[in-house]
């Protein structure tokens, strides 16, 4: 029994020398793919979804640089936004008063769209650049950021299309106009409240 018990305990010693030595080498496997994985998520991180990444010492970048997320439902009295806070106060003002009286209409004014950092603005350019395939193309319908009335906060994108439609009728109230025919969303201050707004522009391009 005894010289029966040595081979065959040597035999589970040499397999869970394999097993302990499998193990390790899964382990080390697990633990490269991680970092393989993990190396290239930094440069991403910040400011691609600041939801992801909720740490309080890092600014909600994305924000603070005047980007409205997917989905918000953004007023003119959300003035916490940058995007909004950063408006010019007359724009702002008049924009307000307009949201009231849609309201009144059944329409709600959202800002889709409004103060941009300079930064931001250059990010939409070269998006469109890679979108329309060329940069004359891509300025029809985004501006540089030395152009952009967006940029100077003089300028804001509305939304949805019924209160595209409403501001489009009713905007020069308030001194608000449509700028470009190619832009249904997109509103300045151009005129004295009541007064008649400029003939549209082509595209932002010209
Ligand atoms: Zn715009």
């Amino acid at each position: 029994m005894h010289h029966m018990a040595n081979p065959a305990r040597r035999d589970v010693g040499r397999s869970g020398y394999f097993l302990v030595v499998g193990i390790t080498v899964a382990a080390l496997l697990l633990i490269l793919m991680a970092c393989a994985r993990a190396t290239p998520a930094p440069p991403s991180s910040p400011g691609a979804d600041p939801s992801a990444d909720g740490s309080p010492s890092e600014p909600p970048g994305a924000e603070e640089d005047g980007t409205v997320p997917d989905g918000a439902r953004l007023t003119p009295f959300d003035t916490e936004h940058p995007a909004v806070a950063n408006l010019e106060p007359w724009l702002l003002a008049a924009l307000q008063q307009a949201a009231e009286e849609a309201r009144e209409d059944g329409v709600e004014l959202l800002v889709t769209s409004g103060w941009r950092s300079e930064e931001h603005q250059r990010r939409l350019l070269e998006e469109a650049i890679e979108e329309y395939g060329s940069l004359e193309r891509a300025r029809e319908f985004v501006n540089t950021p030395e152009r952009s009335t967006h940029v100077s906060g003089e300028a804001v994108d509305i939304g949805p299309t019924d209160a595209d439609d409403w501001l489009i009728r009713n905007g020069s109230r308030y001194g608000l106009c449509q700028v470009y025919a190619n832009e249904m969303w997109h509103f300045e201050l151009l005129t004295e409240p009541g007064g008649t707004c400029p003939p549209l522009r082509e595209d932002a391009a010209g």
